[in-house]
Parts: structure tokens; C-alpha cells; sequence
């Protein structure tokens, strides 16, 4: 339904170039051990996904704003919605940054590789990009 679009890639973690390939290595951001593993191309279409060294230094700004838009969120509902306490919020905010942390690193990485690469339909494994 999104394919196609960058939201798909990010939601799905699949390659920022064909949509088809898995970008990180296990679906499961709470396993540990491996949930910041990357493929290092595309299985598809041969996407490297490490574009230099460093590359994704970058996705910890978008890291640092996916949290302050979660924190934004919940205070929103939790504050003005709900009208709980300040206390209640930074209490929660805590504990949701805590459970979600791994998710969104792997957002982050996401969106930040998916700011430089474009979806392209017909890209294949073996086509010169
Ligand atoms: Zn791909």
C-alpha cells in the first residue's frame, strides 16, 4: 500500500532503494544481541547500506529527535489530555525511552539512510545504479 513511498522503508525496515530486501539483520528489535546488526548490501538489488565510514553517526541526531517527539507526545496526552502530573509523565516518559530505545536506533538509522538514497521500482540485483 505505502510501497514506494519512504515511510514504507522506515515502518517495514526494508532497503531505501527497491523496498524488497531487509535492512537489518533480525525483525525483533528486543533481541539484544542482534538488533543493531545491518545486512551490508540489499539481498535484492545490492544496495550498500554502509554508505562510508561513519555514515550513520548522523542518524543519532535523528535518534535524539524521534525521542523529543515521543516526549512531546506523551506529555500532550498524559498532561494536557489526561491531566496527570508532571511527576507521572517524566516517570513514564522514562520507562517508555528505556523499553523503546533499541527501536529507535533502528528508526533513526531508517530515516537517516533513507534521506540520501531514492526509491527506484525496477532496480534489480546486477543493474548499474
Ligand atoms: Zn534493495
Amino acid at each position: 500500500m505505502w510501497k514506494g513511498t519512504k515511510l514504507y522503508s522506515v515502518l517495514f525496515n526494508k532497503c531505501p532503494h527497491c523496498h524488497e530486501g531487509d535492512f537489518f539483520v533480525t525483525k525483533n528489535p528486543f533481541d539484544f544481541k542482534n538488533f543493531a546488526k545491518m545486512h551490508s548490501n540489499c539481498s535484492n538489488c545490492g544496495e550498500l547500506f554502509m554508505k562510508e565510514v561513519g555514515f550513520f553517526y548522523g542518524s543519532m541526531y535523528v535518534s535524539y529527535g524521534l525521542t523529543i517527539a515521543l516526549g512531546v507526545c506523551m506529555y500532550l496526552f498524559m498532561c494536557l489530555l489526561l491531566g496527570l502530573s508532571e511527576l507521572s509523565f517524566l516517570i513514564a516518559f522514562v520507562v517508555a525511552s528505556l523499553v523503546l530505545w533499541t527501536t529507535i536506533f533502528r528508526k533513526a538509522r531508517l530515516v537517516w539512510i533513507n534521506l540520501f538514497v531514492k526509491f527506484d521500482a525496477n532496480s534489480k540485483m546486477g543493474r548499474v545504479k
